[in-house]
Formats: C-alpha cells, structure tokens, sequence
C-alpha cells in the first residue's frame, strides 16, 4: 500500500511516497531558498508562485523515484495546518484534485505533528508516549505526545521561535540566508564563550522560551547600542566567528535546558526532536549528552527528516486507521497557535 504525501506550508515544496510499513520509497524536496535569499526571508506571494510551478513536476518526480503510477495509490495526504496561506492552498488543491479524480482518500496533516513523527519515522518500535521538542522556523514547542498520537502542547516561545532568531543573527551578522546552516558552519570557527548572551527563562520553572531579547543582545555585541557611549570594535571576521559560536552555544544550552527540565516535570523517559533547528550538529550532540546522562530514551530525525518535507506526513497512515478522512470541502488552517 502506497500513500502519496504533499507539503507545501512554507517555501519546501515536497511530495514523498511511503508504504504503510513507513518505508520512504521517495521524498522530493524542491526549495525555494534561492528565490528568497535576497530578502533575507521567505516572501509569502513569491513562494505560493513558486509552489504553483513546482508542485506537478515535484509529484511527478516522487511517483517516478518510488516506482509507483498514480493508480497504485492507497491514500493522498497533505499538510493543511499551520503555514503560509497561500503556499498552503496550492498543496491542498493538489491533493484535493487527486483524491477527487482517483477517488481515494484525503487525509489531512498537520506539519507540525509530521516534524514529530519524523522521529516515529527511524524507529523499529512504538516511540510515544514521550516529551517532544519542535524546533522550527517558526514554532519552538514542548508537547506531551501520546502513544494514539495525540499532541498537546506543554510549553512555547513567548515570542521568536528558535530557527527564527538563526535567520535574524545571521541577518545582522551578514551570513547568508537560511541562517541556520550558516551560522553552523561559522561558528565552527569561533569561541562559544567569548560572548556570555543570556540564558532566558532557563532557571524559569515555567516551560517557556524567549529569543528576542538574545537577537537584540547580539545585535548590540555586533553593531553597537544606539544609546551606549562606547561602540564595538569593527565586525571582523573572527568576531563574526565568535558571536555566531556564543549565540548558537546560548540557544542550545536554553533548548537543551528546557528539554532536562520537561522530561523532569512530567516524568518522561523519551525525548524526541523535530523541526529545522533539530539539523543543527551542536544541539544533536548535545541532547544526546543529556538524555545519556539523565537515563533517557533520545530520538532525533535524520537532518533531512528534520528540515521541511513530505515524508513525515506519513503520519497520516494513523489518521487513515483511525477514520479520520477528510471530505472534499477541505481548509486550510493557516494560524501559528495551536
Ligand atoms: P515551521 O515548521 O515552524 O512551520 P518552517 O517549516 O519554515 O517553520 P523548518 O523548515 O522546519 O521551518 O526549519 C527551518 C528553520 O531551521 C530555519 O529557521 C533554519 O535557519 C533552521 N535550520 C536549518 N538548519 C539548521 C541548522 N543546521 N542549525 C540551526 N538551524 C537550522
Ligand atoms: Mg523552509
Ligand atoms: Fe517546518
């Protein structure tokens, strides 16, 4: 049994095939980052253009790698929930037109849930319940995750989400967009410690996170306090190097931080990490570290399950077992809160 998968909620467009024993036949991933990178962010109109251009041809290629016709298809399913509005819809129509003319079912997806599950993905046996950490562009959630795959969110970011305030500091310390990866790989150079950013909300007994006031303290360290006296020495390249190190050596030790203190509260025994962030190599590492010594179970998608795709939509065989199909009046939920 074949189930064709659709992502399209930010600027990935994505189809994967993936059999109900979770294997991934394939997991095509056509990003847009070239058409943003000069704005320094995705721009919503440029990417559901894009993904209107991409999305047949990105399907095409997913069913021509798995080795599969249309007509083999069990199920169609697609991110629906959380995202870009427009980038969303052209997902949905895809998916809708398929189930429509193959008369097979829709089943819908959160993206959010899929980053999760991508770690369900890797493993030979039932991974939930567990603490889980989505670590993303956009979101930066704790939740309780449930052996009948339910998700309920347990802690957030009051304001930037972790992948966010990688894009913004590599903004001001002109590396090249997406952040992430790129301060990754400059910080590599630098000392972590050369820069002491605070550590928010990481003694708060409250399961919260907050990035903003790091991005400003970094913003400061690099280019100076309009209202300080004394002005930072120029931005050379070793300076650079040092504040993306101290910068990314900050949110690890918070995420890392808040991940101890959840499997505590809520006496957990497995920890399992999603989203773009959870690519990141110190963060990896560093989990691992804590997990081992805390005695607990660590899981973590492989960095290509953890950046934007389709393959963790496989989620949806779940859905599909337990009835939960969707009619053809189908919507889009584009809010951040869930
Ligand atoms: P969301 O999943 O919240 O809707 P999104 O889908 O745009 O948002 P993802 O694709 O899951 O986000 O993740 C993208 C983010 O991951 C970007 O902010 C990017 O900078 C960050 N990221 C990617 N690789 C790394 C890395 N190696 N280290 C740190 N951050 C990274
Ligand atoms: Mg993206
Ligand atoms: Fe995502």
């Amino acid at each position: 049994e074949y189930l064709l998968a659709i992502e399209s909620s930010c600027d990935e467009t994505a189809a994967a095939v993936i059999t109900r024993d979770m294997r991934i036949l394939s997991n095509v991933v056509s990003s847009q980052t070239d058409l943003h990178k000069k704005f320094g962010g995705v721009v919503p109109e440029i990417a559901s253009r894009a993904h209107l251009e991409r999305i047949l041809p990105v399907i095409d290629d997913a069913l021509k790698q798995a080795g599969i016709t249309l007509n083999q298809l069990t199920a169609i399913a697609v991110a629906t929930e959380p995202g870009l509005v427009g980038s969303l819809l052209i997902g949905l129509t895809a998916a809708k037109t398929l189930a429509m003319t193959l008369d097979l079912p829709l089943i819908a997806v959160n993206h959010i849930e899929g980053h999760l599950f991508a770690c369900q993905m890797q493993e030979t046996r039932p991974l939930f319940p567990a603490i889980g950490l989505v670590v993303s562009g956009g979101h930066t959630n704790l939740y309780h995750c449930s052996e009948s795959f339910e998700f309920k969110l347990i802690g957030a970011t009051i304001d930037d989400a972790a992948g966010e305030a990688f894009d913004k500091v590599a903004k001001i310390l002109g590396l090249p967009y997406p952040g992430g990866p790129s301060i990754q790989k400059t910080a590599a150079q630098g000392n972590p410690k050369a820069f002491p950013f605070p550590r928010t909300f990481l003694k708060d007994p409250e399961l919260r996170f907050s990035f903003s006031g790091l991005k400003t303290a970094v913003l400061y360290a690099a280019l100076g306090n309009p209202g300080a006296k004394q002005q930072p020495p120029p931005l050379t390249e070793d300076r650079i190097a040092d504040l993306a190190a101290s910068f990314q050596e900050t949110v690890v030790d918070v995420l890392v931080g808040k991940c101890r203190q959840a499997l505590e509260q809520h006496h957990y025994s497995t920890l399992c990490v999603g989203g773009g962030v959870a690519a990141n190599a110190l963060l990896r590492e560093r989990l691992a570290e804590m997990t081992d010594k805390a005695g607990a179970y660590f899981s973590i998608a492989p960095p290509d399950l953890c950046t934007d795709n389709a393959a963790m939509a496989a989620i949806a065989w779940h859905h599909l077992d337990q009835g939960r199909v969707a009619s053809l009046d189908l919507d889009v939920t584009p809010g951040l809160v869930r």
